[in-house]
């Protein structure tokens, strides 16, 4: 870790004492057990974090609510400026903050800086938004009346969010929330708890520097019992939950319980489609990409590969071509392509799934495995695997968390490869390689890809945070980022105002008195 500068970054990000772990302020200070933070680059120790208690949630909640009053009253705009001074802070440790989610969370620096640049570019989108968050105006049946709608800030946002996104995820949300005049506490996932906590100081700079409340921007610790605490407090009117289905179906009962607004970001078993007008050569970038980038850890990582028959052979060469070139090792190091994953509990599914897959009738063409021996110490390590299988193999239609790409072959028109496509619960990301404009429209017709995101000769991981990101089915059904995904963050009010001196009823209504 030295020789990469992590304690330097950590002592950038206001993370000092690394072995006791810390925070800032006394609200987001929790008292509980302690949660220890280790690298899945090489095992090491990164340092510690207190949880949250049900108290020191009361204290939290308590800052949060009131801090709302002086936060929903600011001026949009204004809100807008203290989010371009985040974005700011942002730029300047831009550096530290993408090596500690590397370190912490195992992805290659690369995509570490390119995580902290996705919560500029939203705070960006943030700050234009702050002069907007339009309503419309409508016409009245009634003489002399005026009909509009706005947006109103809508309270505390509690925000769950998964390891493989440690600090993009939040700022989504966050960037959004505030502009919207809305608090946020933030539980992070327990796998990368000190990116919360170098995230939380850089929020807590920006808001003492401008003499705001602290409990704008509120930090929680621990694991899903922490959560809980949000999903069924009603005091918390939108919850944001980031991570799997299982957790999201706990999550929207939860919540839902007590009537409140869930906004989920659930698991993807996203496929390309590769027909045969596709260009091979993009096809192979797009989907070894898709399937290894971040080791098979983003939402949106390629599971599938549903391939014509006609162009199938070739695909299968050039990917077993481009998959011996791969080279695995620490995320720091950029000359490699693949890191680790996030615990010796993932690779032991990534085991699983690949004995699973060869038991359901699957053929590996690229064989997987754990890595051993120096550089590799940590155990998590793994090689990126294809195996040859059927879409209604249990392991396909299953997120595993992991770089193994399922290789499908269809043949005929392209619906049927479609319908493959769509033939799984999850409804995240799609993908289709061609340069025939009649498949292309197809797929993205209403009777083409059913999720959330569609994309043409790109892949299906990398998106831009300008449009709505999010997925149908089992995925959730939520919308983050950019179009008009800020919307669940406020709420709604219709207003009619009567600038006369007579109460005309709508619908013509007659009430003499
Ligand atoms: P996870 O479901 O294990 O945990 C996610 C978060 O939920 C953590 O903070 C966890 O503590 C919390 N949590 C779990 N159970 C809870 C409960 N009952 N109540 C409240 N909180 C609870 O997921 P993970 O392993 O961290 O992340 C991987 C998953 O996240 C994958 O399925 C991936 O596809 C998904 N993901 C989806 C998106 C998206 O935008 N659709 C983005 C990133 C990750």
């Amino acid at each position: 870790a030295k020789e990469f500068g992590i304690d330097d970054a950590l002592q950038k990000l206001g993370i000092k004492d690394i072995n006791e772990g810390t925070s800032t302020g006394s609200v987001n200070f929790g008292s509980g057990d302690i949660i220890s933070s280790y690298s899945p680059v090489d095992g090491a120790l990164i340092g510690k974090v207190k949880t949250t208690t049900a108290s020191d949630f009361e204290k939290v909640m308590n800052s949060a609510t009131s801090s709302f009053k002086t936060w929903r009253t600011t001026p949009a705009p204004q809100r807008g400026e203290i989010v371009r001074q985040f974005g700011d802070k942002l730029r300047e440790l831009k550096e530290p903050l993408g090596k500690l989610v590397s370190y912490e969370m195992g992805k290659s620096y690369q995509e570490g800086l390119g995580e902290v640049q996705e919560m500029i570019d939203i705070c960006d989108f943030a700050v234009g938004l702050s002069r907007q968050l339009h309503g419309l105006t409508m016409h009245s049946e009634r003489p002399g009346h005026r009909m509009y709608e706005q947006y109103h800030p809508l309270g505390v946002v509690g925000i769950i969010s998964a390891f493989n996104f440690p600090v993009a995820v939040w700022a989504w949300n966050t960037a959004l929330a505030w502009v919207c005049g809305d608090v946020c506490i933030w539980k992070p996932s327990e796998k990368a708890p000190l990116c919360g906590i170098a995230c939380q100081n850089i929020a807590a700079t920006v808001f003492k520097a401008n003499n705001l409340p602290e409990g704008i921007s509120c930090l929680i610790n621990g694991d899903y019992k922490v959560g809980e605490l949000m999903t069924h407090d009603n005091r918390i009117p939108l919850v944001s939950a980031t991570g799997s289905i299982r957790m999201g179906k706990i999550v929207a009962q939860a919540v839902a319980s007590r009537l409140g607004k869930s906004l989920l970001e659930l698991g993807g078993n996203n496929a390309i489609i590769v027909t045969p007008d596709a260009d091979i050569k993009m096809t192979i970038i797009g989907a070894v990409f898709g399937a290894v980038g971040t080791a098979g850890q983003r939402c949106t990582s390629t599971r599938r590969l549903i391939v014509h028959e006609s162009v199938y052979d070739t695909v299968k060469d050039a990917l077993i071509k481009a998959y011996n070139q791969l080279r695995i090792g620490n995320p720091l190091d950029e000359n490699n392509h693949v890191g680790p994953l996030i615990d010796t509990a993932a690779v032991t599914l990534y085991e699983k799934a690949l004995k699973q897959v060869e038991e359901e009738g699957g053929k590996m063409i690229v064989e997987g495995g754990v890595l051993k021996g120096e550089g590799f110490e940590s155990g998590c390590y793994v090689k990126p695997a294809i195996a040859e299988a059927k879409n209604d193999f249990g392991i396909v239609q299953h997120e595993t968390f992991a770089p193994i790409l399922y290789l499908l072959k269809y043949s005929g028109e392209v619906q049927n490869a479609i319908a493959l496509q769509n033939g799984v619960v999850q409804g995240l990301s799609s993908a289709i390689m061609t340069n025939n404009l009649r498949e292309a429209e197809n797929f993205l017709s209403c009777a083409g890809s059913d999720c959330g995101i569609a994309n043409v000769n790109i892949g299906t991981s990398g998106a831009e945070i300008g449009g709505a990101f999010g997925g149908e089915k089992e995925t959730g059904g939520g919308r983050e980022s950019g179009s008009d995904a800020w919307k669940i963050y406020m709420r709604r009010q219709t207003n009619t105002i009567n600038y006369t001196t007579e109460l005309p009823l709508a619908q013509g209504i007659k009430f003499d008195l």
